[in-house]
């Protein structure tokens, strides 16, 4: 347990997260120093009863912020064992103010757990982002390796990732002419039963069936409207996403592709993608109806091609159906497949991570995505964490080189990289693939280059202001029956927001 006191508590989300990396198993509540001493000062009353937050007895970080200059103190308050006074601060930009603290902080814990974080002080789910915005501005790359050691500790290995990343998008999105155009997300948020570590809208189909039919009436209410929103600009990217869009049948699946090609123009679309995520959701006759309607990239994730793992993860399907998920994909005339992994799954050792990636190798897919796992707070792997604490996948970033050492060593280049909160010791999740078989929405998701319309239950639709350098987002509800009572007002919130505002100018 551990203890973060802050004279302004407006800082929470800048050093909390700093601290979670280092501690990543330990629990951390936040203070502000008016609650830390109210607290104690109940602590001093025994016969009364508390009433306020509770404080734990273990490690304090303590940061108090004074005009001129920082107080930082880790240990347990009777006996600090780091007092850092971080000074000169008057004359920093807001972000350069709190790096410094960040610094500091950074510099203290590191020396107290003796160990370097692989992204310095980066805590934010998009590195790459800064990299690309420096190559954009014709930065050099010794000036963005210098920068990205200074200003946030990055470790070379990952700046220079980076960097190779960060060249890769900017590539393909100046070929896509990205400002122009605008993309569609589409979710389907039904999946055979649920995987321990899933955080997503998903709602098992065995349970929720009846729900189906009522979500696509409205999916395909808000479609229409969708179609009427930029008339006048190009569609990029289209991706079905979930959930698993192939639980639908394949009847389903059907009708409801059918109703995005009726109503969309499709002449400048550079990718349609459906995730057919589950092995165990996936036929012939959808991969059929996928191939009928023009989807040019899907994705079949095993996450491991180890049978103990996926049973452990409550994928209820066997390593030959992955197989042969895939085998009827090629059939079918699918030549652009991606297969997601997930590294640090419970009880999997560096070992398990070879062997899942030599029998990956046998269906040699375009793409290949890296996932690192986060424990998610509303995942069962963190509500029932006390029956998995001794399954714990141990030598994460080991298993995260022999990742990489297999893409180089088969042609898989990286072409995407995000990173989420508490992922296995603060690593990231990473997209490779074939020369030219990229996915280009991850790109605009991730990079956040370009308005996406995001349809359907936990849709979170994202409006980029190009000339401004900013963003807004509208999201829909995440409850299946709250999208199909609410559809008219998931509408309305799109259309107001698009009254209001002047996108492409
Ligand atoms: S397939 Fe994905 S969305 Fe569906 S339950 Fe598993 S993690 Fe969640």
């Amino acid at each position: 347990m551990i203890n973060i006191i802050l004279s302004d508590k407006a800082y929470e989300n800048d050093f909390y997260p700093l601290v979670k990396a280092f501690y990543p198993e330990e629990t951390i509540k936040v203070f502000s120093s008016e609650e830390f001493i109210g607290q104690q000062q109940e602590d001093l009353l025994p016969q009364q009863e508390n009433v306020g937050v509770q404080v734990d007895k273990g490690l304090t970080v303590e940061i108090e912020l004074f005009e001129e200059y920082v107080l930082l103190r880790v240990g347990n308050q009777l006996d600090w064992q780091e007092t850092k006074i971080i000074g000169s601060l008057n004359s920093l930009t807001k972000a350069g103010y709190k790096n410094t603290i960040k610094r500091g902080l950074y510099q203290v814990l590191s020396r107290l757990v003796e160990r370097e974080l692989p992204w310095g002080i980066l805590t934010g789910i998009r590195p790459t982002k800064l990299v690309y915005e420096m190559l954009e501005q014709e930065v050099s790359e010794e000036d963005i390796r210098a920068h990205m050691d200074k200003e946030y500790l990055c470790s070379r290995e990952k700046v220079d990732m980076s960097i190779q990343i960060a060249k890769r998008e900017l590539v393909l999105l100046q070929e896509m002419d990205y400002q122009k155009g605008y993309s569609l997300y589409i979710g389907i948020p039904f999946c055979p039963t649920t995987c321990l570590y899933c955080s997503f809208t998903s709602y098992s189909i065995a349970r929720f069936s009846n729900l189906v039919e009522d979500y696509l009436e409205a999916l395909e209410k808000e479609l229409v409207y969708a179609s009427t929103c930029f008339p006048d600009k190009k569609l990029a990217c289209i991706y079905f996403g979930g959930g698993t869009p192939t639980t639908l049948s394949a009847e389903q699946l059907d009708r409801i592709i059918g109703k995005v090609k009726e109503h969309f123009d499709f002449s400048h679309v550079k990718e349609f993608c459906v995730e057919a995520g589950r092995p165990d959701s996936i036929t012939p006759e959808k991969l059929l109806v996928l191939k009928k309607w023009g989807v040019d990239r899907i994705s079949i994730n095993p996450q491991s091609m180890q049978q103990r793992t996926l049973d452990l993860i409550g994928r209820c399907h066997t390593i030959e159906d992955i197989k042969e998920a895939f085998r009827i994909a090629r059939e079918t005339g699918h030549h652009n497949i991606n297969m997601d992994i997930i590294i640090g799954l419970p009880g999997e050792a560096p070992e398990d991570v070879e062997d899942t990636l030599r029998q990956i190798k046998e269906m040699n897919p375009e793409s290949l995505t890296v996932h690192t796992l986060a424990i998610k707070r509303a995942a069962r792997l963190n509500l029932e964490k006390d029956n998995y604490m001794e399954l714990k996948a141990s030598e994460v970033p080991k298993m995260l080189e022999h990742v990489m050492d297999f893409a180089e060593d088969n042609s898989y280049l990286p072409y995407y990289l995000y990173r989420q909160k508490n992922m296995a010791d603060n690593l990231e999740n990473i997209g490779y693939s074939r020369f030219g078989k990229e996915g280009l929405y991850n790109i605009l998701i991730m990079e956040e280059k370009q308005t996406i319309l995001a349809l359907g239950a936990g849709g979170m639709s994202k409006f980029v202001f190009h000339k401004e350098n900013r963003l807004e987002r509208v999201d829909n509800v995440k409850s299946v029956t709250d999208y199909i009572n609410r559809i008219d007002e998931m509408i309305a919130r799109k259309q107001d927001f698009i009254a209001r505002n002047d996108l492409w100018n």
